[in-house]
């Protein structure tokens, strides 16, 4: 193995571009432009975590974070709450992912439609166009969020800290940039995400400066397969690493990266590394599926309920946020959560 193609450089290509140059010839390969690129994404992650990923590639997480969390409100219309937050923050991910990628062979506005014009050039395509999937099969069941987001720019905040609004199958959000900038989206699995953001635009003003959205994969790593084509791999959002609940994917995706860049010549270990580790992620989307499809009842889904507290509880420092049972209960069984409205 020697010379390793890398298709989309969003987060996990990046990384990759980045992490495997040292030991073989990288070229990485991205369809928009260097210049006009903005990552269709909240960029909020948990500094706690992604710090440690970033650690062997030798880039300091604290120089990117715009804005770092301390309580997230939670508005299910009648009532709020609030949840303490333990390391959520903004951070720039266009700067993170240009200097993963910078001092790198990389090749910006190449749209690769297909392995075939790879192939010849190399031992191995991996294939992290995200979303897209551009270079491996088809998954047979997909599901999928819509989403809309704003970079907003206020005259004074109308929020002072991380915002969410749960609905039944998605939410709206609004986090802080820092600077009087925030990013405001909404993701919704009906499709209403223009609706629910423009709603909340009316109501808070602002100047959007900056219009992205894409679709967002859910179905998760256990229901991606295949991960290999011949000389192709998945790594990333291409084969499910989103934590369907809060569709969070830049972590779940750094993380599999690296477990690909431990595991590159041996696609059993990748594999069965990928299912051990994202396992939980198909039990957290049993439930996000039983909700959507509107099968979602206290009496039957509660232990269920149970195992995604347990699971995210465990892992409270990796998600940064404070894990209670109330709330996540809350979330799920309250009005606004349960209607089609
Ligand atoms: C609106 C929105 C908000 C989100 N907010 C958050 C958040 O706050 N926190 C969080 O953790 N996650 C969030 N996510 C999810 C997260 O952004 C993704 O799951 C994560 O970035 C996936 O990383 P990736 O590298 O696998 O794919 P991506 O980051 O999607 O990168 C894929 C890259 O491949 C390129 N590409 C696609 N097709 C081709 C092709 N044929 N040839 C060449 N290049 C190609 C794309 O242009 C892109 O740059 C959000 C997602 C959306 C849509």
């Amino acid at each position: 193995m020697r010379r390793v193609a890398v298709v989309g450089l969003g987060v996990a290509g990046s990384y990759l571009v980045s992490r495997l140059s040292h030991e073989y010839e990288v070229v990485g390969f991205e369809r928009c432009d260097y210049a006009d690129h903005y990552p269709p994404c909240a960029w909020a992650t948990s500094s706690n975590e992604i710090k440690k990923l970033l650690s062997p590639i030798g880039l300091n997480f604290e120089e990117y974070v715009l804005y770092k969390g301390k309580e997230m409100c939670v508005d299910l219309g009648s009532s709020r709450f609030w949840i303490k937050l333990k390391g959520l923050c903004t951070f720039d991910k266009l700067s993170l992912e240009r200097d993963m990628v910078d001092g790198h062979e990389a090749k910006f506005g190449v749209n690769v439609r297909g392995a075939e014009q790879l192939k010849e050039d190399y031992d191995m395509v991996v294939d992290c166009t995200g979303f897209h999937r551009a270079l491996l099969p088809k998954i047979g069941k997909e599901y999928i969020v819509h989403t809309l987001e704003y970079k907003v720019k206020y005259g004074k905040m109308p929020i002072d800290d991380f915002y969410i609004k749960p609905m039944r199958a998605g939410y709206l959000w609004f986090f802080p940039l820092g600077d009087s900038y925030a990013h405001v989206g909404c993701g919704d699995y009906f499709g209403r995400q223009r609706h629910f953001l423009d709603a909340f635009m009316r109501e808070h003003g602002g100047e959007v400066v900056k219009r992205v959205g894409r679709p967002l994969r859910i179905t998760p790593p256990p229901m991606c397969q295949p991960y290999y084509l011949g000389k192709v791999v998945g790594v990333g959002e291409s084969i499910g690493t989103v934590f369907s609940v809060l569709g969070e994917g830049i972590i779940p995706s750094l993380q599999c990266a690296e477990i690909f860049s431990k595991n590159l010549h041996d696609p059993d270990a990748y594999t069965a590394e990928v299912l051990r580790k994202f396992s939980p992620y198909k039990e957290v989307f049993d439930v996000v599926a039983d909700k959507i499809r509107g099968r979602f009842s206290f009496a039957k889904d509660f232990p269920k309920l149970l195992g995604v507290f347990s699971y995210m509880k465990r892992e409270e420092e990796r998600f940064g946020i404070e894990v209670r049972m109330r709330d996540i209960a809350r979330i799920f069984f309250s009005k606004a959560t349960s209607s089609k409205g």
